[in-house]
């Protein structure tokens, strides 16, 4: 099963090399990070911006990895076109059907995530928008404690999804566990439930974060992860 994985946000030049050298040593080679981060607070830190592009470039060309990272207008997919592989179009904006069109422009796949309290029939309905091939994905949805802002993971879903769209299955476990010591659990249940690919965040020192902190893994952590995966059947 594919593995996407990366920081939350790309941090510094220094934060992005160690985490791409140290993904490619144990064998994964679809990067994931943020250079714009779609926040509901506008005091969190919203990204590095245009800089961290060179960062991409520079770890494509060292370790040749597939590049995913989330945009949301036409300037950032105008600017990323040369160094993204796949774009990702985030739950905040899972029912922005222009941006949604506007990736048929491009040639190339689109990672589509789940609406934060989006319905599997609007999920896939929304997802006719997009030409290119689509990896849909899960992430976790609203609990229905309106004051607790966390998620839960909508694990039953891979499967209930995999009855309605033949396009590749991935899995969030990060944003759907919100805590880093529920991350394991969750993506050995999300590859029994039969997810094509899972996504999980990693960070060389999670507790200083600039976002998501609480559910970034160490690298340690993920090393033990990947071969827990391997051990699930
Ligand atoms: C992310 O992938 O880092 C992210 C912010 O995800 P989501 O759009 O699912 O909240
Ligand atoms: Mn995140």
């Amino acid at each position: 099963m594919n593995i996407i994985a990366g920081p939350c946000s790309l941090e510094s030049r220094q934060q992005v090399l160690s985490t791409a050298k140290f993904l490619n040593s144990v064998g994964v080679n679809i990067f994931r990070g943020g250079i714009w981060k779609y926040r509901s607070d506008p005091n969190a830190f919203q990204g590095a911006g245009d800089d961290a592009k060179l960062w991409l470039q520079e770890i494509k060309d060292k370790y040749n990895m597939t590049i995913v990272t989330e945009v949301f207008n036409s300037y950032q997919m105008r600017l990323l076109d040369d160094v993204t592989d796949i774009w990702q179009i985030g739950a905040r904006n899972a029912y922005n059907t222009d941006l949604l069109k506007y990736t048929n422009l491009f040639h190339k796949p689109v990672l589509y995530k789940r609406g934060l309290n989006m319905s599997l029939k609007d999920f896939c309905i929304h997802s006719d928008y997009i030409e290119n091939k689509k990896i849909m994905c899960l992430r976790g949805i609203f609990s229905i404690f309106p004051q607790d802002q966390r998620f839960i993971p909508d694990i039953s879903d891979i499967q209930r999804l995999r009855e309605m769209t033949d396009e590749e299955i991935c899995y969030d476990v990060s944003h759907a566990a919100c805590e880093r010591k529920y991350v394991r659990r969750i993506a050995q249940c999300a590859k029994i439930m039969g997810a094509d690919s899972l996504m999980i965040e990693v960070h060389p020192n999670p507790d200083k974060a600039l976002s998501d902190a609480s559910q970034q893994l160490r690298f340690k952590e993920f090393r033990n992860l990947l071969k827990k995966l391997e051990e699930t059947k």
